[in-house]
């Protein structure tokens, strides 16, 4: 390219629906990935990555052929044909229960005992995008395989509030059902499709579609002319069995024991084949009509469905994207942040910039490097700039003189600490201790020289250099500086 006008006609952008993480976000997503860590551990349940490309048929087997997902939203394709000709169907997942179970199996995780299990990651289905709805979005989720009672139903319940809690995210409404087991169900859906068939003038075309291949899911219409409808139609409860209505209680029990408020919603079904007996979503209002930030429960028959050896299973999944959009309401916006900012001008006290730089990293500290741009490295002052810019307590700075001395200038930065704007020559063998000391003692204190001979400045310096040596040279004889 030549010029500034000999642009592309079209400009790349992203696939629709497919969204970039910028770094502006950054902070709020490591808050999420560091607190679903942290309350996965909490419960004894340990990270599992399986793979983003699957076979077609662990989905078509694992969610249900008639489902939406597997009928309308699923990114698949025929593969390039191997060297025999043979081309395989494969597909970006559209969620992870399925891929967490084939790889249970596949590895005999359950040989060693029930496994407690949480994933995090992209997922993809071809939806209409629109607010809360994106064609690439992450699921946080947790499967317990191998457990049958009604203990393991409440744990992950709880769970999901633990993390809630922690992310301070209160506005959330827990709704459960039970949908009992298959034979239950299907004596649910002889009775659900002859009501429904009954009122055929009254559904929706989507409705009349999923009429014979998912009637249960029309339960679950958004549609406000078929609230009614839905309303009066047969109730699962009224198809359970002694043991599937135990189970329930049982869930219930435990969550009255540990204070969690919830509604028994008789209507509420997943939209996957293979869950039974429990069912939960938590649910928000904040959202809009994508309210539901997690839902889950009981799929017993899946490890079979999948190949395996019969084992019950229980676990959810949470649009990690919706739970970001009520934490972005709460958090104001987070400015970057590091330890210590270092600037340099000249040949040496740049290759000496970038030594100390990587030994305070050894020590653990964040610290930017002033590097060049296509302008060049720029002017103390302008370094300067970024340095405040850079949201770090101290800024290093290192001029010929300071080479010469074997010395580095420490200035304090940040409106937040007393002190700002200080700054003093610190010998280049104490500056480690100088200022991992000051960092643990920050803002404890109003002196961040600790008594120090301190030279005040109320603007960045031009030149680092201007620093009187013989006073540096003392400075550096005296104690490290610290903010306590
Ligand atoms: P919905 O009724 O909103 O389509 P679903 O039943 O398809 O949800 P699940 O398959 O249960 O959703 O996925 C669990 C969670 O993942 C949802 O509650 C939601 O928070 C999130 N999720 C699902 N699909 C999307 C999407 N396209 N974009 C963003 N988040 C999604
Ligand atoms: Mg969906």
């Amino acid at each position: 390219m030549t010029g500034t006008n000999d642009r592309p006609d079209t400009q790349l952008r992203a696939v629709k629906g497919m969204n970039d993480v910028l770094p502006a976000d950054a902070a709020l997503w490591e808050r999420f990935e560091e607190a679903v860590a942290s309350v996965s551990r909490a419960y004894g349940y340990r990270r599992i990555r399986t793979p983003i490309v699957e076979h077609v048929s662990l989905f078509s087997r694992g969610i249900g052929e008639v489902t939406d997902i597997v009928e309308k939203e699923m990114y698949a394709w025929e593969d390039k044909a191997d060297k025999d000709g043979r081309r395989e169907h494969l597909a970006l997942r559209p969620e992870s229960t399925a891929s967490v179970v084939r790889a249970s199996i596949e590895h005999n995780l359950l040989y060693d005992g029930p496994q407690r299990l949480w994933y995090l990651g992209p997922m993809f289905r071809r939806e209409r995008p629109q607010r809360g709805r994106t064609r690439q979005f992450h699921q946080f989720g947790v499967e317990a395989l191998g457990f049958a009672g009604p203990d393991v139903d409440a744990e992950v319940v709880l769970l999901a509030k633990r993390l809630f809690d922690d992310l301070g995210i209160g506005d959330l409404r827990l709704e459960i059902n039970s949908i009992g087991q298959p034979a239950e169900r299907a004596r649910h859906r002889v009775a659900l499709i002859d009501y429904l068939e009954a009122n055929e003038q009254l559904l929706d075309d989507d409705a009349k579609r999923r009429l014979h291949g998912n009637p249960l899911r029309i339960l679950d219409t958004k549609n406000p002319h078929m609230q009614a409808l839905v309303e009066a139609a047969p109730r699962i409860e009224d198809f359970l069995d002694s043991e599937s209505l135990a189970h329930f209680e049982g869930v219930k029990a435990r969550l009255d024991d540990a204070g969690v408020a919830y509604r028994v919603n008789p209507r509420l079904v997943r939209g996957l084949d293979y869950y039974n007996l429990t069912v939960f979503e938590w649910i928000t209002d904040s959202l809009g009509a994508q309210g539901t930030v997690c839902g889950g429960g009981r799929y017993d028959p899946l490890v079979e469905i999948l190949g395996g050896k019969a084992a019950p299973a229980c676990g959810f999944a949470i649009g990690m994207e919706r739970i970001l959009e009520l934490l972005r309401a709460t958090e104001a916006a987070t400015t970057p942040s590091c330890d210590v900012y270092v600037v340099h001008r000249g040949d040496a006290a740049s290759r000496l910039a970038m030594r100390v730089a990587e030994g305070l990293r050894t020590v653990g500290l964040d610290v930017v490097l002033h590097c060049a741009t296509a302008a060049g490295i720029g002017s103390f002052k302008s370094q300067m700039k970024r340095a405040d810019g850079s949201g770090a307590a101290f800024a290093v700075i290192l001029g010929d003189e300071e080479v010469a001395a074997n010395q580095a200038t420490v200035r304090t930065l940040g409106r937040d600490l007393a002190g700002s704007g200080t700054q003093r020559r610190v010998a280049l063998d104490a500056l480690t201790v100088t200022l991992v000391d000051a960092l643990v003692g920050a803002g404890e204190d109003d002196d961040p020289f600790d008594g120090a001979t301190t030279e005040a400045t109320d603007e960045a310096t031009t030149e680092a250099t201007t620093e009187a040596t013989t006073e540096a040279a003392k400075d550096a004889a005296e104690p490290p500086l610290t903010l306590h």
